[in-house]
């Protein structure tokens, strides 16, 4: 019998340094040294023989353009001729500020996604990122774009930002972008870790206000993370990787080649499984105290999340929200769990009402009967949605 394949994810950090101040960010680091090729070659060598699945290599950071144009230049041929027996794909995410024509070339000859962020309108933005970014990362749009390349943009929700959702919501439609949104998590590096946090409840509200937004305006939009949720919901399994045992599949190279459990633990010493130079073989991480974390994280859900009805696709959530706040502590699932029941649960019952209905209806071939109220006016519901999904 053919061995199934399981696709992998690694995520190279250049640098934890960025040209940005961001008011809310948890994961940059100043005087964070730039990745040498050599350890670009160490991921070669140390992925050759490590598993026999697709790979996905995604350059993260910090700000992963600080590496420039020359780093790129050699290290993506080295990955993608080198590992080509693991079919590698790429993507990139960067505020654009440091995209130049020479950088926008060499991403482009290799076709990588570009996954970028921008908080809503230029004045919304850079009060919750910095004085002038939205400029900057607007001129780096436009050359991206003028040499071909994708452009998908992520919104982070705060504790301030999600008062003005509507206009938000607004501008992504307006300007035909594709919305994907992160709430904000309390930046453990600052000195008031929940100032600009969503909490959990409102995080789950605003997931419901953008389904019916989104439902609304399913011609002009599209919301990646509702799709995610309904993917969970109609499939039973999760498509991103909070809502999937990440642990095993994921790994994040730092700058000197230390190997962590993913990007959001970089920088954090006691989350290191092991380094690239010595090519540490898959039972190797799984055996580090990290390794072991992550493990012990899946065992809990599978413990105290048993009763749930969203546990097979949800997971727990993510493991960093979950253990990095409590010091690597396990003693609670993903502090978010409270809006991802919420949003499964909207999902779950909408379908499940919209299924009855039909069936209610399927008889009369969906005309009133006699002594019936009026109908309401009909809304695209979840089902059309669905049904959309499976078109695309
Ligand atoms: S730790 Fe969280 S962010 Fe990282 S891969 Fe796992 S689920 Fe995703
Ligand atoms: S929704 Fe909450 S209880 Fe249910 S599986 Fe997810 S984290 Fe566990």
């Amino acid at each position: 019998m053919m061995k199934q394949k399981r696709p992998f994810h690694v995520m190279i950090i250049p640098t934890l340094g960025c040209p940005s101040k961001c008011s809310y960010c948890w994961s940059s680091e100043v005087g964070s040294p730039i990745m040498s090729i050599e350890t670009i070659q160490d991921v070669v060598e140390w992925l050759k023989d490590f598993r026999d699945d697709p790979v996905t290599f995604t350059f993260h950071g910090g700000e992963p353009l600080l590496a420039g144009a020359d780093f790129y230049r050699k290290a993506l041929p080295m990955l993608s001729q080198e590992l080509a027996h693991l079919s590698p794909n790429f993507a990139l995410q960067t505020n654009l500020w440091k995209m130049t024509p020479e950088l926008a070339d060499v991403l482009a000859e290799h076709k990588i996604p570009i996954g970028s962020s921008l908080d809503g309108p230029q004045e919304l933005n850079d009060r919750q990122r910095s004085h002038g970014y939205y400029e900057k990362t607007m001129a780096g749009y436009e050359l991206a774009k003028e040499h071909g390349l994708q452009v998908q943009f992520i919104c982070t929700f705060t504790s301030d930002s999600v008062q003005f959702k509507e206009e938000i919501f607004n501008y992504f439609l307006e300007n035909g972008l594709t919305l994907k949104l992160h709430p904000a998590l309390p930046s453990l590096r600052s000195d008031e870790p929940n100032r600009w946090a969503l909490s959990p409840e409102v995080y789950g509200e605003l997931l419901v206000y953008l389904l019916d937004k989104y439902l609304e305006n399913m011609d002009r939009i599209e919301v990646r993370n509702i799709n995610d949720y309904c993917r969970c919901v109609f499939t039973g399994r999760g498509t991103v990787c909070t809502f999937v045992d990440c642990m095993e599949n994921t790994f994040a190279v730092g700058p000197d080649g230390s190997i962590y459990p993913c990007y959001r633990f970089v920088g954090m010493p006691e989350y290191v499984m092991g380094n690239v130079s010595d090519h540490p073989s898959r039972e190797d991480l799984a055996g580090s105290a990290p390794g072991l974390r992550m493990r012990q994280f899946k065992e809990y859900v599978d413990r105290v999340c048993k009763g749930c009805k969203h546990i097979r696709y949800c997971r727990g959530g993510c493991p960093y929200n979950a253990i990095a706040p409590n010091n690597g502590e396990i003693k609670g699932v993903d502090p978010h769990c409270i809006a991802y029941r919420r949003i499964f649960d909207e999902i779950s019952d909408r379908f499940n009402k919209e299924m009855m209905g039909s069936f209610g209806m399927g008889m009369g071939m969906g005309m009133p009967g006699p002594g019936s109220q009026p109908a309401e006016k009909s809304r695209p519901g979840i089902m059309s949605l669905m049904q959309r999904m499976i078109e695309k």
